[in-house]
């Protein structure tokens, strides 16, 4: 009998939270809130994903986080993630999500864990899933708007995982976050980092020897 990859049990330890929104998600939230998307259909939706770089795949990653306004909006989009990979033999997930990407929205950072930890929570008493949040931070941005996010976040160091580091790599290397991998590693908690997607490989070496990341 062939071996069903599906049956065996999985770790997903690689996935954007706010990547993981589908078309239909996608559209039903942008009715929600009124937003006006540049697709009207589930197949536009689909025909823009056809992307050719880093880059040309973020411009839609940011579109599409345009639709998530609230909370709850970000409860719905794990359970359906974690409802759909649970399906699939996943049995235990570190979340990714970006906090500075909801800032302009008026979303602060404990809200959003607060809604992602409320589905979390369901999936592991209705799913039997476990999982751990990994907030990141936008390698595109400031030092300063990294450095505050870091004081946002370290009070509630015992509800995340790590602290991670993603976006546009290319201008971006490491060592412009050293000080904010500083703090997260004196306040005990663990890095990982995105690096060598577009970068150079002194973007590798610089994730691990500056910032201490332990996962790449
Ligand atoms: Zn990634």
């Amino acid at each position: 009998m062939p071996l069903n990859l599906m049956h065996l049990p999985k770790a997903e330890l690689h996935v954007h939270l706010e990547g993981t929104l589908e078309p239909d998600m996608l559209l039903a939230l942008a009715q929600i809130h009124g937003i006006s998307l540049p697709y009207s259909s589930r197949d536009e939706v689909l025909a823009a994903y056809h992307f050719g770089s880093l880059d040309d795949f973020l411009k839609l990653y940011y579109a599409g986080m345009a639709v998530l306004r609230q909370p709850a909006d970000f409860t719905a989009l794990a359970l359906a993630y974690f409802t759909r990979v649970a399906s699939q033999g996943v049995r235990h997930a570190e979340l990714f999500f970006d906090p500075q990407a909801h800032q302009g929205k008026g979303l602060a950072f404990l809200p959003l864990l607060e809604g992602i930890e409320l589905a979390c929570r369901e999936a592991a008493s209705q799913l039997g899933l476990t999982s751990r949040i990994i907030p990141c931070i936008l390698r595109h941005l400031r030092e300063d708007s990294a450095l505050r996010l870091v004081d946002e976040m370290l009070p509630h160091r015992d509800r995340i995982a790590a602290v991670g580091l993603d976006s546009s790599e290319q201008g971006n290397p490491p060592q412009k976050f050293t000080r904010a991998f500083q703090r997260v590693r004196d306040a005990g908690l663990k890095v990982v980092a995105h690096a060598g997607e577009e970068g150079p490989p002194d973007y590798i070496r610089q994730a691990i020897d500056l910032l201490g990341a332990e996962r790449i």
